[in-house]
């Protein structure tokens, strides 16, 4: 979706009343809602029945709206380009202090993760030899929380860590991709921590117990469409642990860039829009620091990455 628009991309609902989270989008220091702003650009062209459907054309469930695809993220930029076109735009936007941000998307019907996607990490973890093949594995939507949520440590582990990543969004259904045409199904951009319950992880060769726990994944805090960033494997990464610096890296030291791993991907499962990919962590994690150190009750965790922007969450013991 390259050259089509840019948008930082919320799932957000007005702070303190009750009602589900709707997809908008930020600008400044405001939300506009996409689906009244479109609904608002139809009536301005006077599509009334298009207006009174307008639920179908751009949804404000955040899942439902990228599951629209290209169609979806069309009349997204026709709402944004409307409604900062107005003289009175105020009236169809909410201060960022009257909203709260949820999970950019709720229920993604796939969540692949890539792991030892960095040499440094892939060392720092006395993990075997680089990969010949990307190392995926999956997430389920239990273990997602918003940008505003706690990370819950489960009584099953005592070594809960951090890992900074870049998420891909996918745009439209993807199968049998070529790296060349890679970036045309990518929607967007976000930040993810791919929480990972060191314990449980390495108890069996398969790391999924450790990897999906119960609220533990952060995301956030929105998607940056894909055309706002020029390069997303050329992005500085870094996390802290309640202020003090552990990872610092760029995702320039991809093992497997984005292109490729759509292709590896897409060879083997179909893509659908609102699916999320994990790139991959860099070094600096809590399991190889000497000594060790994992997350506990109050810590706070802030991942950066340059062009998106920060997400931090705290920790809580469930
Ligand atoms: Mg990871």
């Amino acid at each position: 979706m390259q050259g089509v628009f840019n948008l930082k991309l919320v799932s957000y609902k007005l702070r303190g009343k009750p009602g589900t989270y709707r997809i908008g989008c930020v600008i400044d220091q405001n939300v506009i809602d996409l689906q009244e702003g479109y609904r608002a650009f139809l009536l301005s062209k006077k599509e009334k029945d298009a207006a009174r459907h307008v639920h179908h054309q751009l949804p404000s469930d955040p899942t439902a709206f990228y599951q629209c695809g290209t169609s979806g993220l069309g009349r997204a930029r026709e709402a944004y380009h409307y409604v900062t076109s107005q003289a009175d735009k105020e009236s169809l936007m909410f201060d960022l202090e009257d909203v709260s941000f949820g999970m950019p998307i709720s229920q993604p019907e796939k969540i692949i993760c890539v792991g030892k996607n960095y040499a440094e990490h892939v060392a720092e973890m006395r993990d075997g030899d680089i990969p010949k093949f990307p190392v995926l594995f999956a997430k389920f939507s239990n273990a997602l929380v918003g940008p505003e949520d706690a990370i819950e440590k489960a009584p099953a582990t005592q070594k809960l860590d951090y890992e900074a990543e870049l998420a891909i969004v996918i745009g439209k259904e993807a199968s049998q991709v070529s790296q060349e045409d890679a970036y045309d199904y990518i929607a967007g951009y976000t930040i993810a921590n791919d929480i990972s319950a060191r314990d449980l992880q390495k108890r069996t060769p398969q790391w999924l117990q450790g990897k999906t726990l119960d609220r533990s994944t952060p995301v956030g805090p929105w998607i940056v469409t894909a055309d706002e960033i020029d390069n997303p494997c050329n992005l500085s990464i870094r996390s802290f642990v309640n202020g003090e610096k552990r990872q610092d890296s760029n995702t320039s030291h991809f093992i497997f860039d984005i292109p490729f791993l759509m292709e590896f991907i897409t060879d083997l499962i179909t893509l659908k829009p609102g699916d999320i990919i994990l790139t991959g962590t860099p070094d600096g994690v809590g399991f190889a620091m000497d000594p060790p150190q994992f997350l506990d009750e109050g810590d706070t965790v802030t991942l950066e990455i340059e062009e998106i922007g920060k997400l931090e969450n705290r920790v809580i013991c469930k």
